[in-house]
């Protein structure tokens, strides 16, 4: 398999080509793409998302479109425009959403206006979500925030206007932009989280509960709902046939992909110790807080994700894991 990318941020603003032997990941910036030479089809992916921390990747080949995620709603216009660049004149035939979360999902309503035939597709959770008006709230809420973060105001809000089109739960077979992707449902980071898998192709769109990428090969935990459960989706996903992983917030991982899976496994499994350990040592939340951060919020990390964000997942991952491993010690044992 041959990889290409174009870019100016990591690639030095040429095109490269490389015979992928380990596991090479390319991190997208806005409007970076890579170029896969596929198994049967050939295929581009693009970061259409305009900042960081709303990436949205657009996959084209021949026989079409599609949009893996959304991000922010506030940068809505700027992801149409972005998209419109790509496309030119074609359309975009489907959006496939990995979770609910307002910056995966809120891009998507601006995507629908502009191309109203588009699919949306999505988790049966994921559209009990977003018809909550309490749910609506908060991630109208939270994009407010991030808006004022990026310094934009005025910005016009489509969260009313979300939807799903095609409800989808484990094993089914999604036809988008030529490829053959079978939904695989990985909670964990969320309950509604899944990913998409094109076993011709043997490309993965993965999803948060499977890690996320933080540089120099290694994965961090993002669980918030469940632990074991997130090993089990891990355990699932590392049974895939898989040469090309598209991560979530970051970019394209190729070659063996199934080191990255382990390596986010093993993380998942350390971050749990660590953080009962210092249960035991009877810490609270603000001292495993501190710990975490003295142990995981360093170096690339900080240049990656907000020190906000850090701590608002590690609220809900700490008394998480307590919960569920507090409760059977023999569990830890286990894995
Ligand atoms: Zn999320």
């Amino acid at each position: 398999m041959v990889v290409g990318g174009r870019g100016d941020a990591y690639l030095g603003g040429g095109r490269f080509t490389c015979d992928v032997s380990g596991t090479d990941v390319t991190r997208l910036g806005p409007m970076e793409a890579v170029d896969i030479r596929g198994r049967g089809i050939d295929y581009r992916i693009t970061n259409v998302g305009p900042v960081p921390g709303s990436e949205a990747f657009l996959l084209t080949s021949d026989e079409g479109a599609v949009l893996y995620d959304s991000g922010y709603g506030f940068c809505g216009p700027a992801l149409v425009g972005n998209i419109r660049r790509v496309l030119g004149g074609r359309k975009l035939d489907s959006v496939l959403i990995t979770h609910s979360h307002y910056d995966h999902i809120l891009g998507s309503a601006h995507c629908i206006r502009e191309w109203p035939d588009a699919e949306v597709v999505a988790s049966r959770h994921t559209s009990e979500v977003i018809a909550k008006d309490s749910a609506r709230r908060t991630m109208r809420g939270m994009d407010a925030s991030a808006a004022k973060l990026h310094g934009v105001a005025g910005y016009e809000d489509l969260t009313d206007s979300l939807r799903v089109d095609r409800i989808v739960s484990e094993g089914d077979r999604v036809e988008a932009g030529g490829f053959g992707f079978v939904v695989h449902e990985y909670p964990g980071h969320t309950l509604c989280s899944i990913g998409f898998h094109c076993p011709e192709e043997r490309f993965l769109l993965s999803c948060e509960t499977l890690g996320l990428y933080v540089g120099k090969g290694a994965m961090s935990p993002t669980y918030l709902v469940g632990y074991g459960m997130t090993l089990d989706s891990i355990d699932r996903a590392m049974g895939l046939d898989v040469d090309v992983m598209l991560l979530p917030h970051a970019g394209v991982a190729a070659g063996r992909c199934r080191d990255l899976l382990e390596s986010s496994r093993r993380a998942a499994v350390s971050w749990a110790e660590e953080i009962m350990e210092a249960d035991r040592r009877g810490e609270g939340i603000e001292g495993i807080l501190g710990m975490m951060k003295r142990n995981h919020y360093t170096g690339y990390v900080r240049g990656i994700q907000p020190e906000a964000a850090f701590d608002l997942n590690a609220r809900y991952m700490i008394p998480m894991i307590i919960r569920e491993l507090g409760q059977s010690r023999f569990r830890m044992a286990r894995h």
